[in-house]
């Protein structure tokens, strides 16, 4: 038995160590990932198409159990955990909502967790209430949620995990198929969440959303990680993340080009840059 890594409690929600991972094809997916979530992070993990994010994920809260390795979540040895028990702490929304999403109504749906959690029927009504109305769901909680369209399905399909309550929320490409004020709305309420100290992990290949949101950026690369750092340390090593098949989003790449004339390369966003630009101009 391997013992459980040292950790403090009180941060620490989630910790994978030396995750290996093959799937019954023979396609070593992880070949050995170490990685921990505190609380109140927000945790961008990118990389390009294949090179494990999703197979990560699918590990955080007991969708797939790893090969070799150990996850640990809320400081217990999860091979010993049921999948209901680890979605109380870990939240996953699916990147297809659709795979999660099998109830009458949208009220039942949201519901269900809580339910299946064994709480009270007061308990399960007010954190499904209290959901649907985060979500922006209550004109439609009587409908059936496979009815809706791709952006109210996805919100249900979260309102789900926010009824849950868990520490851990791990988005999987949350904005694939929403338009812009879909995308933009969706990441004010996980913004929020993480402000009411829930630890966020967003998978994305989006990297402006990255730049804009997470503090901390996890690379991936053929079931490795290979960057683990803030985000503007992480947006800094261009040549890695191009070696990734990343590229920084636009306007970190305009000051790289124009740090040439002194301007900071720390750049993340269009604000940044434009305060960058004008610093000084008032004097
Ligand atoms: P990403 O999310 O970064 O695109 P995935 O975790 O989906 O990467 O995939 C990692 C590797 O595992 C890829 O080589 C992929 O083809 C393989 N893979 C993913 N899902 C399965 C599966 N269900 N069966 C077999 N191989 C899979």
């Amino acid at each position: 038995m391997i013992p459980l890594p040292e950790h403090d409690g009180n941060h620490q929600v989630l910790f994978l160590r030396n995750v290996k991972f093959t799937y019954e094809s023979g396609v070593d997916a992880l070949k050995g990932v170490t990685l921990e979530v505190d609380s109140g992070e927000y945790i961008a993990v990118v990389g390009g198409n294949g090179s494990g994010k999703t197979t990560l994920a699918k590990h955080m809260n007991g969708l797939l159990r790893p090969s070799v390795g150990q996850v640990v979540v809320s400081g217990g040895d999860s091979s010993t955990m049921t999948p209901a028990q680890m979605a109380r702490v870990v939240g996953y929304a699916f990147q297809n909502p659709d795979h999660q999403l099998f109830c009458g109504t949208v009220q039942e749906e949201v519901s269900f967790g809580p339910g299946n959690m064994g709480l009270p029927a007061d308990e399960v009504k007010r954190r499904a209430d209290g959901a649907i109305e985060v979500m922006g769901l209550s004109e439609v909680r009587g409908k059936p949620p496979l009815s809706l369209p791709l952006g109210l399905r996805r919100r249900v399909s979260i309102a789900s995990v926010i009824a849950m309550d868990p520490k851990v929320f791990v988005f999987d490409e949350p904005t694939t198929g929403l338009d812009a004020n879909e995308a933009d709305e969706l990441m004010a309420i996980i913004r929020k969440l993480n402000g009411e100290g829930k630890a966020v992990v967003l998978i994305t290949h989006e990297m402006k959303l990255v730049a804009e949101h997470a503090n901390r950026v996890v690379v991936m690369a053929e079931g490795r990680i290979v960057l683990d750092s803030d985000t503007r340390g992480a947006f800094s090593d261009i040549e890695l993340l191009r070696r990734s098949k990343l590229l920084p989003p636009p306007v970190t790449q305009l000051a790289h080009k124009l740090s040439q004339m002194g301007v900071s390369r720390d750049i993340l966003t269009p604000q940044e840059l434009v305060f960058e630009l004008t610093r000084g101009d008032d004097d």
